[in-house]
């Protein structure tokens, strides 16, 4: 069955075409009509209640005629401003959460998600060793006065989880007229210091998009991470992190549920977030997710959750037909760049369908164990795809 996406235009998008987002949909679906002035922030796949797919054929909902909800999540995300600093909820936090704010937080379920890079990326992930926080606030006088005397003493005399709490708490709750005088300090006076640490750049572009937010002063306290396409990162619940630029391919466990405390217009929840958080110091090199690679065209990304995994095809024009074992799980592919025919087993019979750059399709139980991907005519390019799906590989 093939697809069409939901385009969801938050502010944080890129612009008319030069959004990645945008792009798909154009490819995607002849009856786009692209925007110029519009953000083309995220493109969801799947049948989560926010934003369920279309099937082209027939104009149904995908939910209704799998009649269940998929477990995972998948979309594509265009980022040219900083999304909210946040963590997402564990299951039992999430059931709570929804059932005491069902406003706010959406549904039920907790939201551990996985980012693969199209392009260049930069994200904050997880607390930076807290002896590394704790230099960051030695050289930045303003943010320790922010933070007060008694805390930061108390840092010193034992970098650890709760002396780290301690300050990233009162940073948090810091009033909002202080933390604005404290970014401009910073500004003002400390562009040397900010330069030789490498943050002079991302701090101006957070400090722009978002003036005078508390969030800016959290890149002092969390790994800036760059990543190149096809590196990855991986967030389990209450995992503290912030996408800051750049596209990538998401998936998550079928869910919304966001507690956020910076860098955004929405509510913000820092009693929640403070609560729910792992105050865990880590290297910025220990945040990168790395896939198991199958053969010479395919990668799998297999997170520590039953929801999802995220399967990576990349095959040379110069190959012939490529046969991709799968299991009887309904998963969902999107290609990137390239062009095959896709042969698979479905209800109905043996199918082929072309996929071209901004295909998306869903791959029924019935495909199992085998689809493949022939040569498409006239096609020197060479094809990349993404298939998110149940994780059995968990199981292997
Ligand atoms: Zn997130």
């Amino acid at each position: 069955m093939e697809l069409t996406g939901w385009v969801k235009n938050y502010d944080w998008g890129r612009n008319g075409i030069h959004s990645a987002v945008a792009q798909l949909a154009m490819a995607n679906d002849p009856d786009f009509r692209l925007n110029e002035e519009e953000s083309y922030a995220e493109m969801w796949m799947g049948t989560h209640i926010c934003g369920v797919s279309v099937v082209k054929e027939t104009g149904e909902t995908l939910d209704r005629v799998l009649k269940k909800d998929l477990p995972y999540l998948f979309k594509v995300l265009s980022i040219s401003k900083a999304l909210s600093i946040q963590v997402h909820p564990n299951k039992c936090e999430a059931e709570r959460l929804h059932k005491e704010r069902p406003e706010i937080y959406k549904d039920p379920n907790h939201k551990p998600e996985l980012a693969i890079a199209l392009t260049p990326f930069v994200a904050l992930v997880g607390f930076q060793p807290v002896e590394d926080i704790r230099d960051f606030i030695d050289e930045f006088q303003p943010l320790s006065k922010l933070i007060g005397k008694e805390a930061v003493d108390r840092l010193h005399l034992s970098p650890n989880s709760d002396t780290l709490k301690l300050c990233y708490e009162k940073l948090m709750k810091s009033e909002e007229a202080d933390v604005a005088k404290c970014i401009k300090d910073i500004v003002k006076n400390h562009q040397k210091e900010l330069k030789s640490n490498k943050l002079l750049e991302v701090f101006n572009k957070v400090n722009s998009d978002f003036p005078g937010d508390v969030g800016v002063l959290s890149l002092f306290f969390l790994n800036l991470v760059h990543l190149q396409p096809g590196q990855a990162i991986y967030l389990g619940a209450n995992e503290i992190h912030a996408y800051l630029d750049g596209d990538c391919v998401e998936c998550m466990a079928c869910s919304d549920n966001v507690i956020r405390a910076g860098l955004t217009p929405k509510y913000k929840d820092v009693e929640q977030l403070i609560s729910s958080v792992i105050f865990e110091g880590a290297d910025a090199g220990r945040k990168l997710f790395l896939p198991y690679h199958i053969d010479d065209h395919v990668q799998v990304y297999v997170p520590p959750v039953d929801d999802f995994a995220v399967i990576h095809v990349a095959i040379k024009h110069t190959v012939d037909t490529y046969k991709l074992q799968i299991q009887p799980y309904g998963s969902i592919l999107i290609t990137l760049e390239g062009s095959r025919t896709l042969r698979l087993n479905t209800s109905a019979g043996p199918k082929e369908i072309v996929l071209t750059r901004g295909s998306i399709v869903y791959i029924p139980v019935e495909a199992a164990p085998e689809i493949e991907f022939a040569p498409a005519e006239d096609c020197g390019e060479n094809f990349t795809s993404y298939i998110a799906t149940y994780n059995y590989f968990r199981k292997a």
